[in-house]
């Protein structure tokens, strides 16, 4: 997976071996699936579980050799890849040559997923320019997420030095410029002003230009900063309630709070609702209530004496423990009501 793109079948195949061991399943008997599988591996901003997708790791492992490409390109192994296909070590080169075939189409391939999860290169990828000599002025995407000669093609192709560098155009030549005619006597003062303006913007420093990856902090590329924003573009759509995910907290019970939060664990009403055979679904711990995840967490007597001695065993004021009761009782019944309140629960007693 860390060469290839994967078949769908075998991705298919890999999620389901997944899901059978998050519900517990084995060979040949299924047992509830509690939560859609695209709501476990949904990231956490989206409210979902964060377990991620295969299928984006797949790309983001893919990836990586575009990083390494152009990160490592004194390495042998550089030299050879861009040595056979003709390239130079910048993805939009690689990703671009139509005639690249082998083990390397099928990494500059992956561009496809890049774009169908709603992303370019350039949300992924940045050169930062120190001292301009590696970076060509033109033909780089080095400024503004835009190169220069798709910005003023005009001006591009009055250039003598369509390859110059950075360094090159502005301390070498002073800023200078070489055209095959004088672009202000081709009427186009108003692009060149632009395109002054631009590069003075730049500032030349002492260092080697560099690659900069957009989805780290520290600007270095990691599979999981691209898995998790492929996921999170592609996971849009969902939107569930969030909840907390202080790490101070068991992941058991944060677990538990996910599912309950979307009324997902086995009560009696929900497992009637899938179909299974239950006598009753009135609460057996105290008289009068049905059995739903509103009742078993908030609204049952039984379930009210275990929270105030829990609150009581963890030193919670009297006050806030009364003020989260009446919290409790404001609450609508449904769904929403667990999921707010279990946020509390976890939270008052970490
Ligand atoms: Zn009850």
């Amino acid at each position: 997976m860390s060469i290839f793109k994967a078949p769908i079948s075998v991705i298919d195949t890999l999620e389901k071996i997944r899901r059978k061991f998050l519900w517990g399943g084995v060979e040949g008997k299924n047992k509830i699936h509690w939560v859609s599988w695209d709501k476990v591996t949904a990231p956490k901003e989206c409210g979902g579980l964060g377990v991620g997708s295969i299928r984006a790791l797949n790309v983001g492992l893919i990836v990586k050799w575009w990083w390494r490409l152009q990160t490592e390109s004194t390495a042998l192994w550089s030299q050879v890849i861009t040595g056979i296909h003709s390239l130079s070590n910048k993805p939009y080169d690689y990703l671009s040559k139509k005639t690249i075939t082998g083990v390397w189409k099928n990494i500059a391939g992956t561009i496809k997923d890049i774009h169908g999860a709603k992303l370019t290169l350039n949300d992924i990828f940045k050169l930062e320019v120190k001292s301009g000599e590696s970076t060509m002025l033109w033909q780089d995407n080095w400024l503004n997420n835009e190169k220069l000669k798709s910005k003023y093609p005009s001006l591009y192709a009055l250039e003598l030095c369509k390859t110059c560098s950075v360094a090159y155009r502005i301390l070498n030549t002073g800023n200078s410029w070489e055209w095959k005619s004088c672009p202000l006597n081709a009427g186009l003062s108003i692009e060149f002003n632009r395109l002054n303006r631009d590069i003075a913007s730049c500032q030349i420093q002492t260092g080697q230009d560099k690659w900069m990856c957009l989805l780290t902090p520290d600007g270095r590329y990691t599979v999981e900063a691209l898995r998790r924003r492929i996921d999170l573009n592609s996971h849009q759509s969902i939107i569930l309630p969030q909840i907390s995910w202080c790490k101070i907290i068991p992941i058991k019970v944060l677990c538990f709070t996910w599912r309950a939060g979307q009324g997902r664990i086995p009560s009696a009403t929900a497992l009637q609702h899938r179909g299974m055979n239950i006598d009753s679904t009135h609460c057996s711990s105290c008289i009068g209530g049905v059995e739903c995840v509103d009742h078993i967490l908030i609204g049952c007597l039984y379930a009210s004496y275990i929270r105030e001695k829990i609150f009581e065993w963890c030193g919670i004021k009297k006050q806030i423990s009364e003020m989260l009761v009446t919290y409790f009782n404001l609450q609508p019944h449904g769904v929403d009501a667990p999921r707010n309140v279990l946020n509390y629960y976890v939270y008052a007693t970490d």
